[in-house]
Formats: C-alpha cells, structure tokens, sequence
C-alpha cells in the first residue's frame, strides 16, 4: 500500500554533463519501474537542470541536497523551494547527517525548511539517524524520536503523508556499515509508532520510510523485505546506473 521510494544522493560529484549522461542512464536502466517504485536522483544544484533534461518525461523524480527556508531575498549563496521546483525538482533532501555535521544544520532548521519544501509543492526527505556514541549508549530510538518530533511538530496532519522520512544511522554512511535489518526495522518501527502518537494511525500508516547507509545491490532486498522499510536512500551506489537500477528492481520486490 506503500509506493516504495529509492533516492539516490550523488553529493558533490559529477558536473553537469556528467550528471546528464548518469541520469540517462538512470532513465535506461530504471525507468520501467516508476510505476511501481518511486525512482529519485539528486544531483547537485548546479546539475538539476542538466539532469532535469535527461529526465523529461521519463518518471524518474529530480531532488535538490538543499534549500534554505526563505522563498527569496538577502542570503547569498543560498537557493528557495521555489526555484527548484521551477528547474524541474519534485523532491528535495533535507536534514542530510552530513549538512548537520558540516554545515550547522539545526532541527529548527529542517522544522522551517520542511514547511518552505511543502508550500512549493516539493515531496521533502527528511533525514534522522543517530551517531555511533549514540547507539552505544542506547539512545537510538531517543534520539531519531526527537528528531521527527522536532522536525514534523504542528504539521497538518492532512500534510504527514507527503513527507518522506530517511532513517540513516550516521555510523553506516558511507562507511560500508550497514544496519541489519532487524536494527532497521526496530527503529522504523518506532518512528511510526511516533508518527501514530503525533497525527494518528491513518496518517502513520501513510508515510513512508526509507532506510539510509551503505545500501547497495548486495544488501537491499533483505533491508526493504521489512515490514516498516518502505525504500531507499543511497550514496555511494547510487554513483553507478546498474547498481541503482537493482536496488531498485529490490523494491520492486
Ligand atoms: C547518504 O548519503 O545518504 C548515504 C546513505 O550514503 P551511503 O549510501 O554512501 O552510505
């Protein structure tokens, strides 16, 4: 009942001919599928529309690593929701561990970018995940809790099922870690139990969950058998159309 959801997150690689020629291939090799998986790429701003060319009419979903909060004005540097819907984008990452790490990101933040995705019609992916000290002290579902409270607080809860939630545990981002299923499913359990708690069952039951962290074609059908995995957010395997491609065929089923 769940549209499983596969993003890839290509970071800051590839220019915008190169992000051209990867989204083709992407199309080439996963477009068959939009109609049962949601297939999303995420170049970087400077490559949306390069990409966006290749992906005219072929399903496959544009997102943007970024936005800022405000639709426009004196913050140099930055981009709006609106401008990126305008180039072609449908969703747009948000909250991503290593924007919080590198760049400040705050949970207040994606609370206002969250809101500024939606009210430009953008599906927001928003990312949670706990640090390894974190997990070892057993804080995990303390943690991604927070995070989703903190990001999704006071949304209408006709909005919820627009959102996309992207658990990815900071240990298994690009680090070749993964977490295994069981882990997985325990944490994405409890998020819908969270999202149950905040906006009701019908709203939970809508909103998909991705998992994120060293997904690969090796791992993802295991992962995205769970009953609370509803897709997939990938770094690294995303760079490469075949291997994006089977892990999407995974979510196919
Ligand atoms: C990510 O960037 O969101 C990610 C999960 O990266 P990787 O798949 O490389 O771990």
């Amino acid at each position: 009942m769940r549209k499983p959801i596969i993003a890839g997150n290509w970071k800051m690689n590839l220019t915008p001919a190169e992000s051209k020629t990867l989204a083709a291939a992407v199309v080439a090799a996963a477009g068959a599928h939009t109609g049962d998986v949601d297939v999303v790429i995420g170049p970087t701003m400077i490559s949306l529309s390069a990409a966006a060319e290749a992906l005219a009419g072929s399903g496959v979903g544009l997102a943007a690593q970024n936005i800022h909060a405000e639709a426009k004005g004196a913050f140099t540097g930055e981009v709006g929701a609106s401008m990126i819907a305008s180039l072609g984008c449908t969703h747009v990452i948000l909250g991503h561990s290593e924007r919080r790490t590198y760049f400040g990101e705050t949970d207040e933040g994606v609370f206002r970018k969250l809101r500024a995705a939606l009210a430009a019609d953008l599906t927001p992916i928003v990312c949670i995940g706990e640090s390894l000290g974190e997990r070892k002290a057993e804080r995990t579902l303390e943690k991604v809790n927070f995070q989703v409270r903190a990001a999704l607080a006071g949304l209408d809860p006709s909005d919820v099922p627009r959102v996309v939630l992207a658990y990815e545990p900071i240990w298994a981002i690009g680090t070749g870690l993964t977490a295994t299923p069981e882990q997985a499913e325990e944490v994405h359990s409890e998020i819908r139990k969270t999202l149950a708690d905040m906006f009701g069952d019908d709203a939970a039951a809508q909103v998909r969950i991705q998992y994120g962290g060293s997904v690969k074609p090796g791992n993802a059908a295991e992962l995205l058998a769970q009953p609370n995995i509803d897709g997939a957010l990938v770094g690294g395997a995303s760079l490469k159309a075949d291997g994006f491609a089977a892990i999407v065929a995974a979510a196919k089923g």
